[in-house]
């Protein structure tokens, strides 16, 4: 995990010896008091140490990417700027009940949009967890191999943080989903969305329209189709990743020597 280097501002530059402290004078003695600069910084890192526990990617490249400004492409920056506001009124207090699916090929961005919206949300001050649908749909549904307790604590976890982002949601290949644990899923859906009112962001490249036909679940696909329906969720993106120029790699002399 990739930490953020502590920099000093300049009230406390050169204040102490220690960096982000302020040396004061009471009453004849000298202490040290922690700078505000420090405090948001040690804030922000608790919060990025809670986010990688999370399963969301710190990285210099994640903390400095830009839903907009990052963006290659110019089909998807209207859906993009909706992701925006989203994320910025979630921020304020709203949004928490809305259900998004970032539909898209596998080389639209989505899982990289879908990890920013959570980081993001994280680094506001809100919970927020990222998952496979495989590891999702192993660990939720108990087994005779599950420990009751790990399982209560994961399955308590998804249940109440701020925002849950499953990947590779509803994809056969991926997910190796098998008929037993379809109704644990839905349950599992019904029970955050229905009776807690917490948002669902699915990332796929499945529609939601055609769940029925890779997971043969008639029942799941009505369910998640309405919920979208009432968000206006369904964002489908397109714009491809920009592909790296091969020729430029592979020049080593460059020109034509
Ligand atoms: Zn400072």
């Amino acid at each position: 995990m990739y930490l953020i280097p502590f920099k000093p501002c300049s009230l406390c530059k050169d204040s102490s010896s220690q960096p982000g402290f302020l040396k004061i004078e009471d009453q004849g003695s000298i202490l040290l008091k922690e700078c505000e600069c420090h405090k948001k910084w040690y804030e922000n890192s608790k919060r990025l140490m809670s986010a990688y526990r999370s399963n969301f990617i710190i990285s210099k490249d994640s903390l400095e990417y830009d839903l907009i400004k990052s963006h290659k492409g110019s089909k998807d920056l209207k859906k993009l700027e909706i992701l925006n506001k989203y994320v910025i009124e979630f921020s304020e207090g709203g949004n928490k009940e809305l259900c998004i699916y970032l539909l898209g090929n596998s080389n639209t961005q989505k899982t990289t949009i879908a990890q920013w919206i959570g980081l993001t949300l994280i680094r506001n001050g809100f919970t927020c967890y990222y998952e496979s649908m495989h590891n999702f749909i192993t660990r939720l549904v108990p087994t005779d191999f599950n420990d009751p307790e790990r399982f209560k604590i994961y399955h308590d976890k998804l249940l109440s943080c701020d925002l849950l982002i499953i990947d590779d949601a509803f994809d056969r290949w991926k997910s190796n989903i098998s008929s037993f644990q379809l109704p644990y899923m839905e349950a599992f859906f019904r029970e955050r969305i229905e009776r807690h009112q917490k948002g669902i962001l699915w990332v796929s490249c499945v529609s939601p329209y055609d769940i029925k036909k890779y997971l043969s679940s008639e029942s799941l696909q009505n369910f998640v189709v309405k919920i979208l329906t009432k968000s206006k969720g369904l964002v489908k993106l397109v714009d491809s990743m920009e592909h790296i120029d091969v020729s430029t790699i592979f020049d080593p002399i460059g020109g034509d020597a």
